[in-house]
C-alpha cells in the first residue's frame, strides 16, 4: 500500500498541519533504509571523503562495505570479539537520517507513505487526519540467543488482548519482535550464529526478501524495509555456533582484521579511552607510552615475532588495547600524576597483566607461563619502542647532552645518578642541551613538569637500552658512566 499525496490524509505534527511532499519534509520518508544508503554512498564517491570516519583505518573493509551496501545484500562481518564490528554496524547507521517521520504511535515506525501494520493502513485509509512524529535514528541490536523465541525475534499478536475484547488491528494486540523494531533503520544480528537455527531458518525471508512469517501464519507476512546486518565470530573460535548454510548464502561475509598499523592501533585505543569519554579530551599520554602499549598488544598477535608469541593461542583484540591504556591512565592519575611515567606499568607489571592476563590465552599446559608471557611482550615492547626513541635523538651534540644529564646527578659509586622525580628537574632544566633534546622528543617548545620527566625517564630508559655499559638502571634510578669510557656511541 502506498500512500500520494491525491490519496493521502490530513498529517499532523506536534499540532500543526504539514505538508510532508515539501522540501522541509520530503528527506525523512519514503526511502528504504538501503536506499538512503546508496544514495550516501554516491554523494561520498563523487566528493571523494570517506563515509566511515568513526572507524579508524580499514580502508580494504570499507571498500567491500561500500560495494556490498550498494548491491543492496545483507552483510556479514565476520571477525574475533573487539575488532569493531559493532563500529562499523553502528557506522554504517550513520548513513541513514538523523531523523524519520513515522505514524505516532506505530510499534514499528511506520512510514506515512508505507503502512505496513495494520494499525497504520487502517488509519491511512479511513481517518481524515493522521498524526505524525519524529524517531531518532533506528539502530537495533538483535543479540544472538539460543533461547530467543519466535515471540521475541519477529513478534506475535497478544491472544490475551483479544480475550479482552480488542480488535486484532488494535495496537495494543501486536506485539512487534526485535527484527521488526528494526524497521526503516538498520537491524544488527549479533553472534547470528547463536540463534537457535528454527530462529535461523525464519530470517531466509528476511534477509531475502525483507519479509517475515510468523510459523503460525496468523497475522503475517510484514514486508519491512529494514538494512540487515550481522556479526559472527571466526569457526572453531571459543564460544561461536554455526550459520546455517541456506542463511549464509543470503549474505556477503566481510572479514574484519586487526588494525593494519602501529598508528591505527594507538587512534582506536585512545579514542575509545574511559578518561576520553570521561573528560572529554585527549588522554595525555606521551607518544612513548602509546608506542609501548599498543606494541605489547600486537605483538601478542604476532604468531611470528618471537619465539614465546608461538604460544599464545588467542589473540588479544583492541579491548586489550583500550583497557591498558585505561589502566595505565588511571595508575598515574592515583600516582597523583596525569603524564604516566614507567613506573605505572607496575612493579610486577601488575598493570600489563590486569589488562592482557584475561585476554589471551597459551597454550594447553602454560597457563602458570601466562603471566611471564605477558611480562616478555611488555619488555619486547618497551625494547622496541626504546631503540627507536635512541635512533632518533640528534648525534652531533649528544656528548654534550650527555655530560649535562651527568652533571645534573649525584655522585654515587663513581658514577653520577639520576632518580627520576620532580626534585631533579630544576637542575635538568637549567641546561639548555637537555631542554633542547626533551622539546625535540616531545615535538613541542612546551613542555609540562609531568610530560618533562616523562620524556627524560624514556631518553635514560632508551640510553639503558642501548648502551648498557654506560647507563645502567637499578630502581627508579640511572646510573651514567663517563663517556670517555667509550670508543664510540
Ligand atoms: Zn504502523
Amino acid at each position: 500500500m502506498i500512500i500520494k499525496e491525491s490519496n493521502a490524509p490530513k498529517f499532523v505534527l506536534y499540532g500543526e498541519e504539514i505538508d510532508i511532499w515539501s522540501s522541509e519534509y520530503l528527506p525523512y520518508h519514503s526511502k528504504t533504509p538501503t536506499e538512503y544508503v546508496i544514495e550516501k554512498i554516491l554523494e561520498s564517491e563523487k566528493a571523494g571523503v570517506d563515509i566511515f570516519p568513526s572507524v579508524v583505518g580499514k580502508h580494504r573493509e570499507k571498500e567491500l562495505i561500500k560495494n556490498a551496501l550498494l548491491s543492496g545484500s545483507p552483510i556479514l562481518l565476520k571477525g574475533p570479539k573487539g575488532y569493531g564490528k559493532t563500529t562499523f554496524s553502528k557506522a554504517i547507521a550513520e548513513l541513514l537520517p538523523k531523523k524519520i517521520l513515522a505514524v505516532k504511535g506505530c510499534k514499528i515506525y511506520d512510514d506515512p507513505t508505507r503502512p505496513v501494520c495494520f494499525s497504520c493502513k487502517r488509519k491511512l485509509l479511513e481517518d481524515k487526519v493522521v498524526e505524525l512524529t519524529w524517531v531518532p535514528r533506528i539502530w537495533v541490536r538483535i543479540p544472538g540467543d539460543p533461547m530467543m523465541t519466535t515471540r521475541q525475534l519477529i513478534g506475535g499478536i497478544s491472544i490475551q488482548k483479544i480475550r479482552e475484547g480488542y480488535d486484532l488491528d488494535h495496537p495494543e494486540v501486536f506485539v512487534p519482535g526485535r527484527a521488526l523494531k528494526a524497521n526503516r533503520g538498520v537491524g544488527y544480528f549479533d553472534e547470528l550464529g547463536a540463534l537457535p537455527s528454527a530462529m535461523q531458518t525464519l530470517l531466509h525471508e528476511l534477509f531475502e526478501e525483507h519479509q517475515v512469517t510468523t510459523l503460525e501464519g496468523d497475522i503475517l507476512p510484514f514486508k519491512i524495509s529494514t538494512l540487515e546486518l550481522a556479526s559472527t565470530n571466526p569457526a572453531n573460535y571459543r564460544g561461536t555456533n554455526p550459520i546455517k548454510e541456506p542463511l549464509l548464502d543470503r549474505m556477503e561475509e566481510i572479514e574484519i582484521g586487526p588494525p593494519e598499523t602501529l598508528e591505527e592501533e594507538i587512534e582506536i585505543g585512545i579514542r575509545n579511552m574511559f578518561y576520553r569519554k570521561w573528560k572529554g579530551e585527549e588522554p595525555p599520554i606521551p607518544r612513548w607510552h602509546r608506542e609501548i602499549v599498543a606494541r605489547i598488544v600486537r605483538y601478542a598477535r604476532d604468531k611470528n615475532k618471537f619465539e614465546f608469541t608461538r604460544r599464545i593461542e588467542s589473540e588479544p583484540s583492541c579491548r586489550a588495547t583500550i583497557k591498558l591504556f585505561d589502566h595505565l591512565q588511571s595508575k598515574a592519575l592515583r600516582s597523583g600524576r596525569l603524564v604516566p611515567l614507567l613506573s605505572d606499568y607496575g612493579e610486577n607489571l601488575e598493570i600489563v597483566k590486569l589488562a592482557l592476563m584475561g585476554r589471551i590465552e597459551v597454550e594447553f599446559g602454560l597457563s602458570q607461563r601466562k603471566a611471564e608471557i605477558v611480562e616478555k611482550l611488555f619488555e619486547e615492547a618497551k625494547r622496541q619502542t626504546c631503540r627507536q626513541i635512541y635512533g632518533s635523538l640528534p648525534g652531533e651534540k649528544f656528548a654534550e647532552f650527555y655530560e649535562a644529564l651527568r652533571s645534573a646527578g649525584e655522585e654515587a659509586d663513581g658514577k653520577r645518578v639520576i632518580t627520576i622525580g620532580f626534585e631533579v628537574l630544576p637542575k635538568l632544566r637549567a641546561k639548555p642541551i637537555i631542554n633542547e633534546y626533551v622539546e625535540f622528543l616531545a615535538g613541542s617548545r612546551e613542555v609540562g613538569e609531568e610530560l618533562y620527566l616523562s620524556a627524560i625517564e624514556i631518553i635514560l630508559e632508551a640510553m639503558a637500552t642501548c648502551i648498557p655499559r654506560l647507563v645502567e638502571r637499578r630502581g627508579k634510578s640511572y646510573y651514567l658512566g663517563e663517556l670517555s669510557h667509550e670508543a664510540s656511541m
